[in-house]
């Protein structure tokens, strides 16, 4: 699903390195967890990824099912089938909840030659996942995520990820500022979404989400490469031990 190869990336304001070669296979159907100390690059790499403005590739691939995404416009790469929960969802005043994931869900349908969602099936289907995700009535009419709480952010992305539809979901850190209801109703979303067509790169700083996701793969990132992969038993020994062995170990 996603085969990202030798991948460098720089800042270009400052022509810092903070990707220094990041080799990465996530197959269709599984879960990868990428762990790592903060200011490792994590989200840097699911910036990169999405295509967010303010990054240099200066080497390495990034391909989605075979297609070179680093190419592609952000919205190219939304149609084709990526999805980025953010670390920090924005707001947006004046932007109706409903309303963004319906033209994002109708910009999608369209780059794919797909009819428009009738208002009426929206509704539906927006009524249909919002329940599932305990979303209540009150938070699709208001502005995208203003005045949401930390939890409620975090639930309405993955609500946007169920709308959507993704192929490859990257989740950057959804479990920080969550409560553990809000934790095990967020990990309950995914775990919905698990399927055979779909991948999952879920990227944390603790393992206690990965507690309530199981993860297939575990990668450990420091300093802007994954120095170590395994199963989730990795998870465990990082809770136990924190990243110093690790560390000590690569370097
Ligand atoms: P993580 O998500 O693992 O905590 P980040 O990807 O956020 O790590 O950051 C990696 C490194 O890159 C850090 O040293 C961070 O300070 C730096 N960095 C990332 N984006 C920027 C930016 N836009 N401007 C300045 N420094 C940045
Ligand atoms: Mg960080
Ligand atoms: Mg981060």
């Amino acid at each position: 699903m996603l085969e990202i190869k030798n991948l460098h990336v720089e800042l270009e304001e400052e022509d810092k390195a903070i990707l220094k070669g990041v080799d990465l296979s996530v197959e269709a159907g599984r879960v990868h967890a990428i762990m790592g100390p903060n200011g490792s690059g994590k989200s840097t790499l699911s910036y990169v990824l999405s295509g967010r403005d303010g990054y240099e590739v200066t080497d390495g691939s990034a391909m989605l099912e075979g297609d070179d995404i680093l190419g592609m416009e952000p919205e190219e790469r939304a149609a084709a089938g990526l999805f980025l929960a953010f670390q920090y969802p924005v707001e947006i005043p004046g932007v109706g909840n409903m309303t963004f994931m319906r033209t994002a869900l109708n910009a999608q349908r369209k780059a794919r030659g797909e009819d428009e969602i009738s208002a009426s099936d929206f509704l539906k289907l927006v009524r249909a996942k919002a329940t599932e995700l305990q979303i209540d009535a009150d938070m699709l009419k208001r502005p995208v995520n203003v005045g949401f709480s930390g939890g409620e952010k975090k639930r309405n992305e993955i609500l946007q990820m169920a709308i959507l539809e993704p192929k490859m979901c990257i989740l950057d850190e959804t479990d920080s500022g969550l409560d553990v209801d809000a934790m095990k109703l967020v990990a309950e979303g995914v775990n919905a979404l698990r399927s055979q067509g779909r991948a999952f790169l879920v990227i944390t700083h603790y393992q206690r989400l990965l507690d309530h996701i199981k993860p297939d793969v575990v990668h450990i990132m420091v300093d802007g490469r994954i120095v170590k992969s395994g199963g989730p038993e990795l998870a465990q020994e990082v809770e136990k031990n924190g990243y110093a062995d690790i560390m000590a170990e690569v370097a």
